[in-house]
Order: structure tokens, then C-alpha cells, then sequence
């Protein structure tokens, strides 16, 4: 039914209330009111609860937190107290700005991302949208928001070179017990769903920037929050992060940031006597009430993997230099090597990886041993890396045919020769894109 005959119809103004508050956006909602006198005229007798119905569709039950993040006043309190309960998460229903608006859905928009990224790497590997049930979700967002909001009161970003260094140890003490009186807030079950989202997002992190080899350096990305993890995740490295906070990684011991999460969780579990979680343990327990796939092997050498097996859904967790797929001797074949990686296209971005992979996949000729390999199976990296390997060279001899090369003769020692590495004139001069037919030399 279009609007115009929604508002003609005499319906009453219950329904049209309620129809208001399943709008999925704010924009369709200010589209209902405008374009209706009907809807306008209940919308301006209860703003509020219908703000807060749509807020509610945007954000689902961690809505509270949410509002805390973007109503939170700025510049915070001093007092750690006062810090840690000003702008509380229970609140009234209230009429929504444009800026809250507009932060709210972006922010949602994070962490619903950060939730997919949860999901293929945590719950189930095999979907690259949210398989959490609607209770694992809950803890997640939760957490999530008001990991963004810790991210948020102590930003990574918030001094100079300079003013860190003049930084004493009176007022490192202050800061790290505002750190620690802010995460006090939360009951222990809902801090251990911080802690393990934290680790999750740490992992992401080290994941992505295969070089993070100090604690410190760690202890700043986190201070980047789930919107610095989804952006490392998407980017697959760090450079889209804020600059400033760039600039003290790899610096000296960085007192302000050691221990940015750990030393008040160390701090809280002491005094309120629990044991801390232990490192062993999977830290997604806290969120997660099953795990898909926990114990499944390699669809080929059948090595256990579980969620970090390789499957349609997450090759690009698989960080792939095209040159080293190449073969053998291929890789040192300068006449080869860039014209592949200019084929291969740009690798770093999960779609055009996704789509080199599959159609490595719907090859007709494999090679020997593979033939069984399917797009839907798991396997574990090195075995993928092997297929990937052993395919690489056929698909480029493939692609090379399709656009009208005709190879010179075959080197008798094909991918394996040698002088294709050093001789130029013998790499063009013969095809090496080609199964050996004599040792090697
Ligand atoms: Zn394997
Ligand atoms: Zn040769």
C-alpha cells in the first residue's frame, strides 16, 4: 500500500503509531511524517517513544549503551566516580537530534560489523554475516558499545608527543584509576563479555598486522576501539588508522597506554576476588553459547582447525603475496612474475582474493591429486596454500592462451629450470608454464 493510501484510509491513531515504529531508519520515518498529515500529527503526540521504537530497530536491546556512547558529555568528569556514573545507561525516552541520529546509526553500523568479523572468526566460518543468536548478539553489542565508550574517555590520540612525555606519574595514577573506576561499573559477567570481546578485538590486530611484537604497541591499537579493528579488518592493515596514535607505536615504553585494559580487569578481579580468566581458556565462552565447526578437521589432511580453517566464506583471512603462488623456479622468473601479479589483481582486498580463489576452484584441468578439492570444503592453510600453489601456474598459462599468446617451445625443465632465474633470453625464449619433462638442472 503506498503512504498516499495508508493516509486516506481512516485508520486509528494507535495503528498509525505503531506502524511508525517499525520504521528500520530514521530517514524513513522523517519520510512518513512529512509526506503524511495523519502520521505527522500522532508522531508530534509521542515523539519520544517513537524515536526510541526506531532507535530500538537500528540498535536492538543494547540500545541503552549505545545512547550512553553518544551522550556521554564531553570533556568527561575528573573524578574517577564521577566518571564512571555521569550520563548513566538507563534513561528516560528523549527526542533524538540530527548529530544522534546520524552517530547512532553510525555507530551501529560498526558494530555490526565487528559482530560479522566475531562470527566468521569465533562462531561459525562458514557465513560472512552474523550467525550469533539473538542472546550471543546482546552480550556482544553490549560489550562492544561500551568498549567504545572506554575508547572514547581515554582516547589514543589525546595528547602530543610532548605533553606524553611530560606526562608525571601523579597523573598516570589518575588516569588508570579513572580506567579502572569506569570499567567498575559493570557487573562481573557482563565485564568478563569486555574482556573477551577486548581479546577479540586484540586479535584482530595482531592478525592483520603480522608485526605487532611488543605488549605496548598491542596496548595502543586497542585504544583504537572496534572502529580501528573493523577498519584494520577491511583495510587488512593499520594504515587507516589515526595518525597520531601510528606515531607512538614503536616508541619508547609508553607508560599511559601499558596495560590499557589488562591492568584495571587486573585491578578489579583483585578487588572484587575472582579469579581471572585464564589465558588458556577460549575468552569467547563469555559471549558465545556455541561454537559452529569447533572441531572440524582439514577436508584434506584432516589436521585439526576448527574456526581457523580456510573455507569460501574467509580466504581472505589468508594473506597471499601473488608472486610466491607461483611454482617452483616461477617465481624468479622476472619475464613471469610481475605480468601475474598485474592478473592476479590486487590481492589485499578480500573480494577480488575471494574470486582469484574460486576461480582456481572451477578450473577444469587440476592438477594431479587435486581433483577432488570443492569450493565448499575446509582446509587448513598450508594445504589451501599448496592447492593455490599448484594451481597458480595453470591458471596463468590459461588466462594467457585466452588472450592470443601462443607459448614458444616448452624448456624441457619447465617450472623447475634454473636459467629462467638468471637468463633472461632463455625465460623469454621458451615456455616454463609447463610440467617438467627432464631432472632438474
Ligand atoms: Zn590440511
Ligand atoms: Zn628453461
Amino acid at each position: 500500500m503506498t503512504m498516499r493510501g495508508l493516509s486516506a484510509l481512516p485508520l486509528d491513531d494507535d495503528l498509525l503509531d505503531r506502524v511508525m515504529t517499525f520504521c528500520p531508519t530514521f530517514g524513513t520515518l522523517r519520510a512518513m511524517v512529512l509526506v503524511s498529515k495523519g502520521f505527522h500529527r500522532v508522531f508530534q503526540t509521542h515523539p519520544k517513544s517513537i524515536m526510541r521504537a526506531v532507535a530500538y530497530n537500528i540498535v536492538g536491546p543494547a540500545l541503552p549503551q549505545a545512547l550512553r556512547l553518544i551522550r556521554y558529555p564531553h570533556p568527561p568528569p575528573e573524578d574517577p566516580i564521577d566518571m564512571a556514573t555521569t550520563c548513566p545507561e538507563d534513561h528516560e525516552p528523549s527526542v533524538f537530534t540530527d548529530d544522534e541520529k546520524k552517530l547512532l546509526q553510525d555507530n551501529a553500523k560498526v558494530v555490526q560489523k565487528l559482530e560479522n568479523i566475531y562470527s566468521l572468526t569465533t562462531k561459525d566460518r562458514t557465513s560472512r554475516t552474523s550467525l550469533l543468536t539473538s542472546e550471543e548478539s546482546w552480550r556482544f553489542c553490549r560489550a562492544s558499545y561500551r568498549i567504545m565508550l572506554y575508547c572514547k574517555l581515554f582516547p589514543g590520540n589525546i595528547y602530543s608527543f610532548d605533553e606524553l612525555e611530560d606526562l608525571d606519574d601523579v597523573q598516570i595514577a589518575k588516569i588508570r584509576r579513572q580506567r579502572t573506576a569506569v570499567l567498575n561499573e559493570y557487573p562481573t559477567d557482563e565485564l568478563l563479555e569486555i574482556f573477551s570481546v577486548v581479546k577479540f578485538i586484540g586479535g584482530i590486530f595482531v592478525e592483520v598486522n603480522g608485526g605487532i611484537d611488543s605488549s605496548d604497541d598491542l596496548d595502543v591499537l586497542l585504544s583504537a576501539g572496534p572502529a580501528g579493528a573493523v577498519s584494520c579488518w577491511e583495510d587488512r592493515d593499520a594504515s587507516g588508522l589515526d595518525e597520531d596514535l601510528l606515531n607512538l607505536l614503536d616508541g619508547d615504553e609508553n607508560n599511559l597506554f601499558a596495560g590499557y585494559f589488562s591492568l584495571p580487569f587486573q585491578n578489579i578481579w583483585g578487588t572484587r576476588n575472582i579469579k581471572p580468566p585464564k589465558e588458556d581458556e577460549p575468552a569467547s565462552k563469555y559471549v558465545l553459547d556455541q561454537v559452529n565447526g569447533a572441531n572440524d578437521t582439514c577436508s584434506h589432511c584432516a589436521t585439526p582447525g576448527g574456526l581457523a580453517l580456510l573455507t569460501q566464506a574467509n580466504w581472505d583471512r589468508q594473506q597471499i603475496l601473488s608472486t610466491q603462488l607461483l611454482k617452483a623456479k616461477l617465481k624468479s622468473n622476472q619475464t613471469l612474475t610481475f605480468p601475474f601479479a598485474q592478473a592476479a589483481g590486487n590481492l589485499s582486498d578480500p573480494e577480488i582474493l575471494g574470486c582469484f580463489i574460486a576461480g582456481f576452484f572451477a578450473m577444469s584441468r587440476r592438477a594431479p591429486g587435486f581433483e577432488d578439492w570443492e569450493v565448499g570444503q575446509s582446509y587448513c592453510q598450508p594445504c589451501l596454500t599448496k592447492y593455490l600453489e599448484e594451481h597458480a601456474w595453470i591458471w596463468w598459462l590459461q588466462e594467457r592462451v585466452k588472450t592470443g599468446w601462443v607459448p614458444p617451445e616448452d624448456c624441457w625443465y619447465g617450472y623447475n629450470c634454473n636459467t629462467q632465474t638468471h637468463k633472461l633470453a632463455h625465460a623469454q625464449q621458451k615456455n616454463h608454464l609447463c610440467v617438467p619433462t627432464r631432472g632438474s638442472v
